[in-house]
This record gives structure tokens, C-alpha cells and sequence, in this order.
């Protein structure tokens, strides 16, 4: 009897895990050999050639994503892992042509803006920024050369929630395939696919390495055989390849991303109701809010609200860099999705262009004790 369909939190909790024929490890080895033995007929037994090509670590990581990205979607899901997040959206870019156009969210993620603005628009490739929580600006900024719509939601650093199936509808109606940066949500609490979405892509340095100690990407596609095909050559070819020991950690990550991302947003709602209501706090941006404009859409869209959050305290940059500063178990990093809690003043990080109000701190609330979180935040706002 087969159990279908699988909860997410199952197939996480059983990511890249299969018992080692040889030695019958319950945990895969590490395959650090760059070659593989060719066989005298020419072929290669076990499909692997040289590892920038393909490597067996690696492999198991991609699976492992696409079932977690794919669920019980009946389409091809494929799955193509990079050295880092941003090295993965590098990789979406390079699928385009000179002339193509892209609309991305004013909100984006700010190095996916500056390789848009600065790197891309070299290349020929043209980009509009759109409000993404406002379907029709989308519609707007296309044009007949627009390839692709990107989405990121929640977004960094407003946590702004862009309905991904309108978007999507939107985006197709005008011919363009959708990429969905899925990095805050997770697998766990959203699978953009499944809501109209072609490609997703993952920072995998963040909640599903779930560490701090590996940098990882990923690109899952639903479909689409051109893209990914584009994708891999830009993986193969030019040699943009994670190390095997990081596809390793990654995938080990995955396996208690379930029980993580329960207590992060567990700690995440408790501090953002905390913050809410704080006389020192002037705005809490966390779509677990019932007040927040993203509310609705999230609870529609997501398992759950993430555990990000950012908040902008009264008084300006000085007052907010004051409050991270006195923090003492909030370490003031950048990145999120481990288990240590992270703030980080962040008008001050993203430069000139940056959206974030000088006030705005971004937590990445990590697995404390949320009343722990709780005590430190209020002996530093408390007026
Ligand atoms: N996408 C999002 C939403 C991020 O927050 C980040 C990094 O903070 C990235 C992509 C880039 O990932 P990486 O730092 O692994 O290149």
C-alpha cells in the first residue's frame, strides 16, 4: 500500500536518504572524486562521467528538491542545484536573450535589482519594476518583449506578500514564464508550482541548509525542458557547481526543516505580536499580523507565516541602530534561516536605493526561547 499523497514535512524529514547498497549506511556518503571509471564498452554504469557534470551528492540534492518543490504535481519537475542563491538567479537571468524583458518587484531582494539594473541591462536585457502586491501594475509594466515575471514573497525586507497566482495569470496571459524566490517561505510553508508558478528558486544558505555554515542555490522548474536545459549548460559548462560536501549538508538540513520552521514561526509570531503593540515601535512588518496588508493573502497562499519579520522603531536610523546595538541574543549579522537570532539595520546594508525606512530593523528569528527574545527586545525598547 502506498501512502500517497506524502505531507511535506515527510518527504523533508526523508530528504536524499536511501540506504547505501555497499555498506548500508542509513546516511549517504560524501563523493569527493572529481572522475569516474569508464566502462570498456564506452559507457559510463553508474551515469557518472566528472563531476562538474554530475556528481552524486549533488544529484541527491536536486531530487530531493524537486520532490519538495513538486509534491504530487503529474509534471516533469527538475531540479538544478548552484554554488549560492545568487548564483542561482544568475543562472535564471542567463536563460534570457538580448531584447527580452523582465518585470521584478520594486521590493526585490537588492542584488537581484543591481544585476538587473547594472549587469543585465548591458547584456540587452531590460527590466521593470512593478508593486507586485498589485496585480494590475504588472500587467502594466509588460510588454510584448517581457519574458519573464519575478516574485519574492514574502519580500526582503518589507515582507510586501504578492498573490502568485494572479501574478501568474497575469504573467502567462502576456506569454511570460514566472520565477517565484521561494527562499523565506520554504518548501515547508510554500510550493509556488502548485500555485501557477514555473520556476522557483531557492537561497539554500538560509532556512534549508539551516545552519550558517554552507552558502547553496537551487532552481526547481515545473515543465519548461528549454529552461532547464539552459540552466544545466550554464551549471555544466561554465562550471557553476556546488561542492559535493555542501549538497551533502544541504540535503541534511532538509531532513529537520519540518520541526524548524514550526519553531521559528512559533518565535516569529510571538515577537511580532510583542512588537506590535510596543510604544517604541512605530510598524511591524510580519504577515502573521491580522492587520497586516499582506495577511489575507499569505494565509491563503502559505502553510504558515515564516519566521522573518522586520520592524521600524520610532526615532529614526539612530534610535533603531541604538536598539541593535543593545541586543544581546539577537547576534547583528546579515542572512537568516539558522538557528541563532539575526537583526541587522538594514537602509544601512542595501545602500542608496534601498526601500527600508532608516528606522527598519530585519530579525531573522532564530529557535530560542521566544520569551528569552522576548526580554532581551524589551530591555532595549522599553522607554
Ligand atoms: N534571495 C533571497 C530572498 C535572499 O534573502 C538572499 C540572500 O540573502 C538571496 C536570494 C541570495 O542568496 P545567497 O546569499 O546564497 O547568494
Amino acid at each position: 500500500m502506498s501512502i500517497d499523497p506524502l505531507h511535506p514535512a515527510t518527504r523533508a524529514a526523508h530528504a536524499g536518504l536511501a540506504v547505501d547498497p555497499e555498506t548500508r549506511a542509513v546516511v549517504p556518503p560524501i563523493h569527493l572524486a572529481t572522475t569516474f571509471e569508464r566502462a570498456p564498452d564506452g559507457s559510463y554504469p553508474a551515469g557518472y562521467q566528472y563531476s562538474r557534470s554530475a556528481n552524486p551528492n549533488r544529484a541527491t540534492l536536486e531530487a530531493a528538491l524537486a520532490d519538495l518543490e513538486g509534491g504530487d504535481l503529474d509534471d516533469e519537475i527538475a531540479c538544478v542545484a548552484f554554488p549560492s542563491g545568487m548564483a542561482a538567479i544568475f543562472a535564471v537571468l542567463q536563460t534570457l536573450a538580448p531584447g527580452d524583458h523582465v518585470v521584478a518587484p520594486r521590493d526585490a531582494y537588492y542584488n537581484v535589482a543591481l544585476l538587473l539594473r547594472d549587469h543585465f541591462a548591458r547584456w540587452g536585457v531590460a527590466v521593470s519594476f512593478a508593486d507586485m502586491t498589485a496585480p494590475h501594475e504588472v500587467a502594466s509594466a509588460m510588454t510584448p518583449a517581457t519574458k519573464l515575471v519575478w516574485i519574492e514573497t514574502p519580500s526582503n525586507p518589507l515582507l510586501d506578500i504578492t498573490d502568485i497566482e494572479k501574478v501568474a495569470t497575469v504573467a502567462h496571459g502576456g506569454g511570460a514564464l514566472v520565477a517565484c524566490d521561494n527562499t523565506w517561505a520554504t518548501p515547508l510553508l510554500q510550493r509556488p508550482l502548485a500555485l501557477g508558478a514555473d520556476l522557483v528558486v531557492h537561497a539554500t544558505t538560509k532556512y534549508l541548509a539551516g545552519h550558517s555554515d554552507v552558502t547553496g542555490g537551487a532552481v526547481v522548474v515545473r515543465g519548461q525542458t528549454d529552461t532547464v536545459e539552459r540552466l544545466q549548460t550554464v551549471q555544466r559548462v561554465a562550471g557553476v557547481v556546488p561542492a559535493p560536501l555542501d549538497c551533502w549538508l544541504v540535503a541534511r538540513g532538509l531532513r529537520t526543516l519540518a520541526v524548524r520552521m514550526r519553531a521559528h514561526v512559533e518565535n516569529a509570531l510571538a515577537l511580532a505580536h510583542f512588537l506590535d503593540v510596543h510604544p517604541s515601535v512605530e510598524r511591524v512588518h510580519y504577515p502573521g499580523l491580522p492587520n497586516d496588508p499582506g495577511h489575507a493573502t499569505a494565509a491563503k497562499q502559505m502553510d504558515d507565516f515564516g519566521g522573518m519579520l522586520s520592524f521600524v522603531v520610532r526615532g529614526g536610523e539612530a534610535k533603531a541602530r541604538a536598539v541593535a546595538n543593545g541586543l544581546q541574543l539577537f547576534t547583528q549579522a546579515t542572512s537568516l534561516g539558522g538557528p541563532e537570532s539575526l537583526v541587522e539595520h538594514r537602509a544601512s546594508v542595501e545602500g542608496p536605493a534601498s526601500l527600508a525606512p532608516p528606522g527598519l530593523l530585519r530579525v531573522s528569528v532564530g529557535l530560542e526561547h521566544p520569551d528569552d527574545l522576548i526580554a532581551d527586545l524589551s530591555r532595549v525598547l522599553d522607554p
